[in-house]
């Protein structure tokens, strides 16, 4: 029987006054659609969820109040007439037999805009406005406010609300002495502090009666110094069941954390340890969280008795048919969520919508679709990297004839190299989702291929979608024809051996990858949490406060001495992923990579790379290394244009063969989409 493959997961939870379908919980994300009058796009992204079959939706988080805003004018939840316009978003899940629950999200010190409130006058590190202390009503308001809200969702139509108790927002900054710095009965010892988060608890079960799910998000390891300890972690958690929580959902790592904990590069499932200690504890259904994107890893996680349910947020924007996908036995259709941040957590900091990389219709659902065409066409698709492979599952997915051609033995382009970075493995699995679908989709696949003009010209498609790629683009430097001067492709393919002193020409993304490619040498701490963990300095929490080590061990010594390099001045991957650039840069600080900026590049001989510094070329220096690596960028491939063009075949460029500067798999995916959906 198909279900026998996910029986936890896929289990019923009983909570006494209501049954959740199955144990997947879409955990909260603030996609951007929460703020403004965006009900209706809210609406499709949510029943798409909801037709997927997973057992219980959190929505962003919404403000109980002005001041809890997360930025100006975000979603909050403070009038009748706000839960009218709610109202709709509740039926529409019902209507697909879905359950939803609104979060509460208070911002607190976190907050983007100049009035916010905290428990003490203390800015946050990743916020510019120092918040205004509460005065004693002050916090009493702030309690109202989320009763109130809670309330106002239970008439909205809400099964339930999640109070925010994590992450660092205003409820965790009562907690910990680092922002909680108050002598009246809100602070002092552990018991003061921990009432504010025990108090909103008990007045909202309260005020909404006893069939009403109230989850509570509690830090279970803070990851700051300073944080709770275990002990204390406990009794609240003990606290907030006593208050009449129904479901303990797990937060990990305040946002000030410098712990990455949920990039690409965290191990999957490494924090459920955390849910499991606490399952010791306390009696109501916990929830685990962080790094859970496949069904067979939260199977696992279910059945090692770490929580009774999972937490998948990323996983329900890159496909909202998870669920449905696991529980028919065709969990190898899953679109995986490869945890880059690119589309959504990047987006959110960036002020813009949220969508995925792996799934452009993500918070997209009403202007992008995928509609069968009324005239089946032939299309040749040239290249199978992101952009080539996702317009030729859209135009199939369509209705028509698609015939791609890939030079290489394999498909993927570039995804090939991605995958072989230690801490991008998840790669892998995007390469198998589209490989998969390529099947089911009947693609006719021409891998070896390296079709010209004169070929495509003769086979008459209706149209032709040149997807071929980038070339690296030459940096002209005295000596690179040296042997010891490699191509990023030479040392990410396996085609050349490289030495132990290494310099790395350009410090973009695939500078910086390669960096990380090289230091590591093939390990990657990614698949072995242990390992990861001791690097992070990420420790039990009943060892030390907050999860974090004393002492940081440090890694086992790199592998090579790798320097690298970048003509302009300032820090180093500015242009890599808003949320996950400074995880990048640490893992190659702890690995000792030089990084040097503004610099020249004078020569390439049998003595090294000869830089200097600066528009007037001084000081000048030898780097004595064995390899130098040329990562300068890439320019667009795109010879087939011309000659199909001047023979009148329809034809349109999309990927690095359109721009390659600053391309990605973001804009690849989402611009193959979309073209796709038009023709
Ligand atoms: P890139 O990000 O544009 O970086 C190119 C690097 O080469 C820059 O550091 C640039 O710095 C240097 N450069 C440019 N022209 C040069 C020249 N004539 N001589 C010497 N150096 C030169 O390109 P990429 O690293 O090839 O990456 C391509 C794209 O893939 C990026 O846009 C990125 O978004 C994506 N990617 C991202 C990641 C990630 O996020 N981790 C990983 C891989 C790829 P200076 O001009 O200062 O020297
Ligand atoms: Fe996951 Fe990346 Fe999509 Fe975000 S953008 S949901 S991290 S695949």
């Amino acid at each position: 029987m198909i279900e026998s493959n996910y029986p936890h997961l896929l289990a019923p939870l009983d909570l006494g006054f209501t049954t959740l379908k199955n144990r997947v919980l879409m955990g909260s994300m603030h996609t951007g659609l929460e703020d403004g009058n965006q009900h209706d796009r809210l609406i499709a992204y949510f029943v798409e969820r909801a037709r997927g079959d997973v057992g219980l939706i959190i929505t962003g988080g919404y403000a109980p109040n002005r001041a809890g805003w997360v930025k100006p004018f975000a979603g909050k939840l403070t009038t009748r007439s706000e839960a009218a316009k709610h109202r709709r978003i509740t039926n529409a899940v019902h209507a697909e037999d879905g359950k939803i629950a609104m979060q509460i999200l208070h911002a607190g010190r976190y907050a983007y805009h100049p009035l916010p409130v905290a428990p003490s006058r203390i800015r946050s590190p990743i916020t510019p406005f120092t918040p205004r202390e509460l005065s004693s009503a002050g916090v009493e308001n702030q309690i109202e406010a989320f009763v109130r809200c809670a309330k106002l969702a239970r008439e909205a139509g809400y099964d339930g609300v999640e109070i925010m108790g994590s992450e660092g927002y205003f409820i965790n900054e009562f907690l910990v002495t680092h922002t909680n710095q108050r002598t009246d009965e809100w602070g002092g010892d552990f018991s003061q502090r921990m009432r504010l988060p025990v108090e909103i608890v008990a007045r909202t079960r309260e005020a909404v009666g006893d069939d009403f799910i109230i989850i509570y998000r509690l830090s279970m390891i803070d990851l700051i110094p300073d944080g709770n300890s275990w002990n204390e972690t406990v009794m609240l958690a003990k606290a907030i069941e006593g208050a009449g929580a129904t479901i303990i959902n797990t937060g990990i790592g305040w946002h000030e954390a410098r712990v990455p904990t949920i990039a690409t590069s965290v191990p999957r499932g490494a924090f459920t340890w955390v849910t499991k200690k606490m399952k010791r504890e306390v009696t109501i259904p916990l929830v685990t969280s962080n790094r859970i994107n496949l069904p067979a890893t939260a199977e696992q996680i279910l059945s090692d008795g770490c929580a009774d349910m999972v937490s998948l947020a990323r996983p329900m924007l890159a496909d909202a048919e998870f669920v449905k996908k696991a529980r028919e036995g065709r969990a190898d259709e899953i679109n995986v969520c490869i945890a880059c941040n690119q589309a959504c957590l990047d987006h959110t900091f960036s002020n813009k919508m949220s969508s995925c990389l792996v799934n452009p219709r993500a918070c997209h659902e009403t202007e992008l679709n995928y509609v069968a065409t009324k005239t089946r066409k032939t299309f040749a698709v040239v290249g199978s990297g992101p952009a080539g492979l996702s317009a030729a599952l859209v135009l199939a997915e369509r209705g028509h004839e698609v015939d791609l051609y890939e030079g290489a033995a394999e498909i993927g382009g570039q995804l090939n190299m991605a995958k072989v970075i230690p801490g991008k493995e998840e790669f892998h699995e995007m390469l198998r989702y589209f490989k998969r679908q390529l099947e089911l989709k009947q693609v006719r696949v021409h891998l070896s291929t390296r079709i010209v003009a004169d070929d495509l010209i003769a086979k008459a498609h209706d149209g032709v979608i040149v997807a071929t790629g980038v070339v690296p683009r030459d940096p002209e430097i005295d000596g690179q024809d040296h042997p010891k001067v490699l191509s990023y492709i030479d040392v990410l393919r396996g085609r050349a051996a490289v030495g132990k002193r290494v310099a790395i020409i350009g410090a973009g993304g695939i500078g910086f990858d390669v960096a990380e490619f090289l230091v590591h040498d093939g390990h990657s701490p990614t698949m072995d949490l242990d390992e990861w963990l001791a690097e992070w300095g990420v420790v039990d929490p009943a060892e030390a406060r907050g999860g974090i080590a004393r002492e940081r061990s440090r890694p086992e010594a790199s592998a090579r001495e790798v320097t690298l390099l970048q003509r302009k001045a300032g820090k180093h991957g500015a242009n890599l992923g808003k949320t996950t650039g400074w995880i990048h840069r640490a893992t190659l600080k702890m690995n000792n990579v030089q990084m040097i900026g503004n610099v020249r590049y004078e020569r390439i001989s049998d003595e090294g790379l000869l830089i200097s510094y600066g528009k007037n070329h001084e000081q000048p220096t030898w780097l004595d290394v064995d390899n130098v690596v040329l990562c300068a960028g890439q320019l667009p491939q795109r010879e087939l244009q011309a000659p199909l063009e001047s023979a009148g075949m329809p034809t349109h460029v999309i990927g690095g063969a359109d721009v390659a500067t600053e391309l990605d798999a973001k804009r690849a995916i989402d611009q193959g989409s979309r073209l796709a959906a038009r023709l």
